[in-house]
């Protein structure tokens, strides 16, 4: 049998095991959380747990498990916006309803999942409720969301609501020990980088030896080494656009930074990083409001010039 595949959220996993081990998981279900708190690990081992045909489900080995391991399970229909669209259209959940009355190919049962399900506008969620009133047997819904609030509460009430939460700051770190070559130090920075989100920290840890944003960061500081305050601006020229970009640069300056410190903190380098690391704190304070980041920018690299 598979053990429950998030840390944490143990209201959720026991709730979840028992539901597998009684055969009575629900047909609809709600996964709620930010990205990077597990949603869509959830949302595979509940399908798997939905059509495996082992004795403790989810095996793992069957064929159905199988079979969505490898992404290739013709029962298994996600649903999401069309190309270049942002909503979840009522003709997409029309045809789900179509393919929902269909017998199954491999397996017991069906399973569709809906995600972003807070992108269903409200005439796909209504479409969408039919079907949740009169599920079919054996089919099961399974809408990933951020929020739930952006659904009907006709929606939520046929539901039942898993709501993902970030975890506790030494099971993440063991967690991600387990999985991944990196020290429990840079780890647990990660995470408090990551408000304690997983994949967030995963995400910070892996992207960190070659995404743009790192090597960005390296080129900001040799710039500063440099006192060059236009080499330092035209890195950020990259960053002005995108808040989440800017707040991932932030991040690589930052961790860079840390690292960099912790092998030495004294000298004039030294006390130049204390202060941008400092700066760099009220700047991503500032990310959250709506400032024009051109000027954050060029405020920071007038600040870090002023340090010599
Ligand atoms: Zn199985």
């Amino acid at each position: 049998m598979m053990a429950f595949p998030l840390v944490g959220n143990e209201k959720i996993a026991n709730a979840v095991s028992s539901a597998l081990k009684e055969n009575r998981l629900p047909h609809a279900i709600i996964i709620e959380g930010d990205e990077g708190t597990g949603r869509h690990t959830l949302a595979t081992y509940l399908c798997k747990g939905a059509v495996c045909e082992g004795e403790d489900k989810p095996c793992g080995n069957c064929l159905n498990c199988n079979l969505i391991k490898s992404n290739n399970h013709p029962d298994i229909t996600i649903i999401k916006p069309a190309d270049n669209k942002k909503f979840i259209a009522v003709d997409q959940i029309r045809e789900l309803i179509e393919q929902a009355v269909i017998k199954p190919n491999t397996a017991k049962g069906k399973v569709f999942i809906i995600d972003p399900a807070d992108n269903m506008n409200p005439q796909a969620q209504n479409a969408l409720l039919k079907i949740l009133e009169e599920p079919p047997e054996n089919t099961y819904f399974i809408l990933i969301a951020e929020n739930k609030s952006a659904l009907l509460e006709t929606v939520i009430s046929r539901s039942v609501v898993l709501s993902l939460t970030s975890v506790e700051l030494s099971a993440g770190v063991d967690y991600i020990l387990e999985n991944s070559k990196h020290t429990s130090e840079d780890i647990a920075f990660a995470l408090k980088e990551a408000g304690l989100n997983i994949g967030k920290a995963l995400k910070l840890l892996s992207g960190k030896k070659n995404s743009k944003a790192s090597i960005s960061a390296k080129e900001f500081l040799r710039f500063m080494d440099l006192n060059d305050s236009w080499g330092m601006l035209s890195v950020t020229v990259a960053f002005e656009k995108n808040r989440l970009l800017a707040e991932e640069f932030l991040k690589e300056l930052k961790l860079l930074i840390v690292t960099e410190l912790k092998l030495k903190n004294e000298g004039n380098r030294a006390k130049k990083l204390f202060r941008l690391y400092s700066e760099l704190s009220e700047f991503e304070k500032n990310l959250e409001l709506n400032i024009n980041l051109n000027l954050l920018y060029c405020s920071l690299v007038s600040s870090v010039m002023q340090i010599n």
